[in-house]
């Protein structure tokens, strides 16, 4: 054919041969015939292990893949589709030089879509790339299988943090772990169990699980005993995000607390004033869970507000704030500070903050040894928001694959590459 090398360039194809090019002006769609070269022909390989293996039959015919759009208008290759046997496999259909196995679309769709989805909305690929947002899904997950094999993940690893995520308005969860140095993501699996957790450290190895010297970790039981089965030598640290939310945890029980006595008065008296205390005590939530130093001017009226009207609940305020402020301090004072917060809570009359400290207490040594260490930073629990939003993003797809897929292209430093960029 005229021009095969100017069409093999503008297709995205190699070793492989253009038949013929024919466009239907109706559907405005491009179809150019085409087949593997020569000698891939005759060494046939199959499709899921690449091992060359001797023809089987024609399969199911021709069928098509979807290539990248040229200019507006839609492209798809069309070839034979032949079947070869495979001595592990059986019959599969045959290795194409243009697509992954089982995919509809060309290696240079998939990679436009892997970066596109790490970069932009999901509407903005599905219009621009006029696919479904379930087979963006489908193709950044095998996207992410070829790049995981590039690539060693696991390298150099020596500070972990180990956490839960949760997926699917909270049924699901993934378990991740993330390297502190680095802030990359390095593993993601479904499930929050111990299994779950000793599949990490299966991939990981023993001799590398021996190299770790840091683990931290929300305080989970599942986590901290597969941690010290597998990792002995790493020093615990508990992960002072997941302290800071337990205390926040509290506080809203302390607000919501007061917040249903007054709604209670309101039944009882039908009094204007006491509705309005339980409106501006639901209002108070936002106030109440800012760090101070964030508060706007009208979340800081709200705050005195709460300091005047319910002292109990601006008490509760105070533990909140006392115990974020322990992880913002060098070490020495940081274990006078843990110190002096447990006696105020240990006294402080509110069951939620009585049972948040016993809490600190048995997690003690961990939180100590966060702070020692200088694991208290920022980076793991902002990889953590990002994935959390990516959950989000991802609830259209219908693998999970799919969404550590999506995650590990974003977060764990191995970016899908634009087609013919380097
Ligand atoms: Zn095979």
């Amino acid at each position: 054919m005229q021009n095969a090398t100017l069409w093999r360039a503008l297709l995205g194809v190699e070793k492989t041969v253009v038949e013929d090019i024919e466009f239907d002006e109706e559907e405005q769609l491009l179809v150019a015939h085409v087949r593997p070269r020569a000698r891939a022909r005759a060494r046939a390989r199959c499709g899921r292990c690449d091992r060359a293996s001797p023809a089987y039959d024609r399969g199911e015919g021709r069928r098509r893949w979807r290539a990248l759009d040229l200019g507006t208008v839609q492209v798809v290759l069309e070839a034979a589709a032949p079947r070869v046997r495979c001595a592990e496999h059986g019959p599969t259909v045959a290795a194409v030089p243009w697509a992954r196995h089982g995919a509809g679309h060309t290696y240079v769709f998939d990679e436009q879509v892997a970066w596109l989805a790490t970069q932009c909305s999901k509407s903005a690929v599905t219009e621009l790339m006029r696919i479904a947002w379930r087979t963006v899904g489908a193709i950044i997950a095998r996207v992410w299988v070829d790049v995981e094999a590039l690539h060693d993940r696991f390298a150099d690893l020596r500070r972990l943090g180990i956490d839960e995520i949760s997926y699917k308005r909270g049924h699901r969860y993934l378990t991740v772990v993330v390297d502190h140095d680095s802030g990359r993501l390095v593993w993601a699996a479904p499930g929050r169990d111990k299994a779950t957790l000793e599949a990490f450290f299966d991939a990981l190895g023993e001799e590398r699980s021996a190299q770790i010297t840091h683990v931290s970790a929300d305080g989970a039981d599942w986590i901290s005993t597969v941690v010290a089965e597998r990792c002995a030598n790493a020093v615990r640290c508990a992960d002072p995000f997941h302290i800071v939310a337990w205390a926040t945890d509290a506080l809203d029980e302390v607000r919501r607390q007061a917040w249903n006595e007054a709604r209670g008065a309101v039944t009882q008296r039908r009094a204007g004033r006491a509705s309005g205390q339980a409106k501006a005590l639901k209002h108070a939530r936002y106030a109440l869970w800012k760090n101070p130093e964030n508060l706007t001017g009208r979340q800081q009226a709200k705050l005195a507000w709460v300091a005047k009207t319910d002292p109990r609940l601006h008490r509760a305020y105070l533990l909140k704030e006392g115990l974020r402020l322990v992880f913002q301090l060098p070490y020495e004072e940081a274990v006078e500070a843990l110190e002096v917060w447990i006696g105020w809570a240990r006294r402080c009359r509110i069951p939620a903050f009585v049972g948040l400290q016993r809490r600190i207490i048995k997690h003690k040594e961990s939180i100590l040894a966060a702070i020692e260490h200088g694991l208290s930073n920022g980076r793991i629990e902002s990889v953590n928001t990002k994935i959390r939003l990516i959950t989000r993003i991802a609830f259209g797809f219908r693998s999970p694959e799919a969404l550590i897929a999506l995650a590990m292209l974003n977060f764990g430093g191995h970016r899908p590459i634009l087609p013919g960029r380097k």
